[in-house]
């Protein structure tokens, strides 16, 4: 993998032939009580040293990866737009800013139906983002949740349930990642020897969260779940020629997993 060019807002890579661009929509600030011990316990006074705060709150970059395969622009995940806090929602300026239009973008994969994963579908003056969208993959097990959100009911007709293995590209493959949310998915994207997965929301505190893969996040839907899956994908990130992208890993959240002895670091690439 090589870095190509960068921005305020975006970095591009090469894979391989191919070409991804990792998007800022933003950050988001929660309190450290999201952070869970291992029986679902917030930290207080414990809170361990490393985890970093800003003006007391964890600060969670929202990064969105777009990937171009051969004629495909294939955008994972979307950010926020205006449906959360006002520090996000910069997508739309972040794909201007590396040259992409918006009419570009045929299909969008969701990680999870997460609002800083899928609201920016709609942009904030209540436009379709990508007018040209021809598939919008969702996973199976969340199709419920895409179908309660009310800012999304336009695209009920449009939406198409994906499970583990699903084909996005002839280079990006999904996997099946569940825990923080009952279909979460990650998708991989595999080309001359060398892969990069992203990972939508395996590491919400990189912080702590790879020397202590077994903390969770208080969102998790399933926290046991959320570990073991965690644990699995940083143990099979840990090699040569593999690279993860991560949606709250901080900006443009691109890099290595090494591991030592069941702990984990994480290299900015
Ligand atoms: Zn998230």
């Amino acid at each position: 993998m090589k870095r190509h060019d960068s921005g305020i807002n975006f970095d591009r890579y090469a894979i391989g032939a191919l070409t991804v661009i990792a998007l800022r929509d933003g950050y988001v600030d929660l309190p450290a009580s999201r952070l869970r011990q291992p029986d679902n316990r917030p930290f207080n006074s414990d809170l361990p040293t490393e985890v970093e705060l800003v003006q007391g709150k964890l600060r969670l970059s929202v990064n969105v990866y777009l990937v171009i395969d051969g004629d495909q622009h294939v955008l994972i995940d979307t950010g926020a737009a205006n449906s959360w806090d006002p520090t996000m929602g910069l997508l739309p300026h972040a794909l201007a800013e590396a040259g992409v239009n918006q009419n570009e973008i045929t299909t969008v994969a969701l990680t999870h139906t997460h609002e800083d994963h899928g609201n920016g579908l709609v942009a904030a003056d209540g436009s379709d983002t990508f007018p040209n969208l021809q598939r919008l993959l969702v996973p199976k097990e969340e199709i419920g949740l895409f179908d309660d959100n009310e800012r999304l009911l336009r695209f009920r007709e449009r939406r198409s349930p994906i499970t583990d293995a699903y084909e996005v590209s002839p280079h990006i493959t999904a996997r099946a990642a569940h825990g923080h949310e009952v279909g979460h998915t990650a998708y991989e994207v595999s080309i001359s020897g060398e892969t990069l997965l992203i990972w939508g929301d395996i590491v919400h505190v990189p912080s702590i969260q790879f020397t202590r893969p077994e903390i969770t996040w208080g969102a998790d839907a399933n926290q046991d779940e959320a570990r073991a899956t965690r644990l699995k994908l940083l143990h099979r990130a840990a090699r040569p020629d593999f690279h993860v992208a991560g949606s709250h890993l901080e900006f443009p959240g691109v890099g290595a997993v090494s591991e030592h002895e069941g702990s984990y670091s994480f290299k900015p690439f």
